[in-house]
């Protein structure tokens, strides 16, 4: 339940229990007057002062205790499950209400009016069934006491006096109860189109927001489990240009419909943001949320849209990124985040596919000594902080490492090499984090000043490395990243063998990534471009030994990488 609405029905509960002490003062006026006078309906009690503290003390107490119960119950219960102790607390005062019109002069009394205090409140409070059951309760009762008590004439006035009182009774709680439905109803059309996405009629960013929160707090108590599903439209933007706006929108609207329709009821569709979905989906285990996800894909390929075939793949096609709380992550913030690193690896890898998140280490953990696991937890730290700098920065990271995977396996290097140039790729720009983001992401040509900041990265990034203790065979391959095979390179001037083996396998990954996707300078090169030029610098910037093993290694995942 919202805080807005918490507070609304508190104030709903607070007002009708100050209208119910209300009533039950009223109770306690009559009895006072039914008790001193002299004459009516009630000679038949004997008044002493023994009577007046075994009668009276009783309600007063009983109008104090529930003064402290019910303010402080409307402050700790304003869930949907006090209803049932509306009700029974309803019941409680009809039949106080009805022992009062008994005392005050049963079928006689002026006093039975006062029942409109529970049958207005009741309604307000719970709704217009349970008001007109109120209404009816009090009516049934009152009657009930003209008939068995009243005059045994031919014509009971009391009784069809009363008759009258009935309709007024049902007739307070029909018009009122049905004025709280329509506001209700009213509010929760008003909630609906605040939370919905005006497009493609599924929720929107807010309240996929408050949900995923709201259902990772669930999942938390009761220990269950939270799926996420990220969608992102492959090359929407050539879609756009090619088609229009207007036909885009259509087409955002069919994926919306076509995700609403192929998930569990309980799964939540939200339009995360431009051509960007998410899905929640509660209690799912990874095999149920990786087969919906990728069900999903399927369905939005093979769906024919308007104009498709002049895709670049000639189709409409999805990237995924799906997570799972609480296997990767174990908070909303980080759940978003892990399906988020999860579609951008899916789009790396050639989109129109789905991808589970994996932590790079959970692939890399052979054997994981304390040292090891020593060094993951300081290299996550610094990972942490690397993508909540810069997006791009991390992504080059991780396209490092699975280039570096590639690399690994052709050249045979052992398990710990392989190991520490996994590490290394994923550390080799830590260094950037002391630079500026104007620097980092400037689009125009750097000035000198500037370059020679960005110059400084390898001896930061290496200083800060060396000071991690289980990272220091790292710190020098990092350090040596930027050296250039002829001996041109930086910070060391370093020239052929000189360089450590591992810090030339890093550069020529590291340059070739930074060739074939978005920098802020510079413009993308495909990859046969990009192999062009890792050919053409063969043996002046890079080894050439190692640029042969790694064109072959990138051939041999062609069909996984956009050729
Ligand atoms: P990628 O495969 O990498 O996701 O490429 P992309 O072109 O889909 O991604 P990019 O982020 O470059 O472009 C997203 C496009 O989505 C750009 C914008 O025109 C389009 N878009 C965002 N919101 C809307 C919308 O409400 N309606 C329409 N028609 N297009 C939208
Ligand atoms: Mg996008
Ligand atoms: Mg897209």
């Amino acid at each position: 339940m919202k805080d807005s609405e918490k507070v609304k029905i508190k104030q709903i509960n607070d007002i009708v229990s100050i209208v119910k002490i209300a009533s039950l003062f009223f109770v306690t006026i009559i009895f006072f007057d039914v008790m001193f006078q002299k004459n009516g309906y009630l000679d038949m009690f004997i008044y002493n002062n023994i009577d007046f503290i075994c009668f009276m003390l009783p309600i007063l107490l009983l109008t104090g205790i529930y003064t402290l119960w019910t303010f402080s119950i409307s402050r700790r219960y304003c869930e949907k499950s006090h209803k049932k102790i509306h009700i029974i607390e309803n019941m409680i005062f009809v039949v106080l209400l009805f022992f009062c019109i008994i005392v005050s002069g049963g079928y006689t009394s002026e006093y039975k009016l006062i029942f409109l205090f529970i049958i207005i409140t009741s309604t307000i409070q719970c709704g217009m069934n349970h008001g007109l059951l109120i209404a009816a309760s009090s009516s049934i009762l009152i009657l009930a006491l003209d008939l068995i008590c009243g005059p045994n004439k031919s014509v009971n006035q009391y009784f069809q006096r009363d008759l009258i009182l009935s309709g007024i009774f049902m007739l307070t709680a029909w018009p009122l109860g049905y004025y709280v439905k329509i506001e209700k109803e009213h509010i929760k059309e008003l909630e609906k189109a605040i939370n919905k996405d005006g497009l493609t009629n599924v929720y929107n960013h807010r309240y996929f927001q408050d949900k995923i929160r709201e259902q990772i707090k669930i999942a938390k108590e009761a220990k269950d489990s939270v799926g996420i599903i990220f969608l992102d439209i492959d090359f929407f933007k050539n879609y756009n240009d090619l088609y229009g706006h207007q036909n885009g929108d259509k087409v955002l609207f069919k994926v919306a419909k076509l995700l609403e329709q192929n998930v569990r009821k309980c799964d939540i569709v939200s339009r995360y943001g431009g051509e960007e979905f998410s899905i929640i989906l509660p209690s799912i285990d990874e095999c149920e949320l990786i087969k919906i996800a990728e069900d999903i894909r399927k369905i939005i390929e093979k769906y024919k849209f308007y104009g498709e075939e002049n895709q670049p793949k000639g189709k409409l096609t999805v990237s995924i990124g799906v997570s799972l709380y609480p296997s990767k992550a174990d908070d909303a913030e980080e759940l978003i985040k892990t399906a988020d690193d999860a579609l951008y690896r899916a789009k790396f890898l050639s989109r129109n596919r789905t991808e589970f998140y994996e932590c790079i280490f959970e692939g890399i953990n052979f054997n994981v000594c304390k040292e090891d696991a020593e060094k993951i937890t300081s290299i996550k730290t610094l990972i942490s902080v690397i993508n909540s700098k810069d997006k791009y920065t991390y992504g080059h990271c991780e396209r490092m490492v699975f280039y570096t995977k590639l690399i690994g396996d052709k050249i045979k290097l052992s398990n710990n090499d392989i190991k520490t140039l996994v590490y290394s790729a994923y550390l080799h720009d830590v260094g950037k984090i002391h630079i500026d983001k104007d620097i980092l992401t400037k689009k125009s040509t750097l000035n000198e000043k500037e370059w020679n900041i960005i110059k400084e990265h390898p001896i930061k990034g290496a200083e800060l490395i060396s000071q991690i203790n289980p990272l220091k065979d790292i710190s020098e391959i990092i350090l040596h990243h930027h050296e250039r095979y002829d001996g041109n390179g930086y910070p060391s001037k370093l020239k052929g063998e000189e360089i450590p083996y591992l810090s030339r396998v890093l550069t020529v990954i590291d340059s070739f990534d930074a060739m074939t996707s978005n920098r802020p300078y510079g413009k993308k090169k495909d990859y046969k471009e990009a192999i062009e030029e890792l050919k053409r610098c063969s043996g002046s910037q890079f080894d050439p030994d190692i640029v042969r093993i790694f064109i072959d290694a990138i051939y041999e995942k062609k069909d996984m990488l956009e050729f």
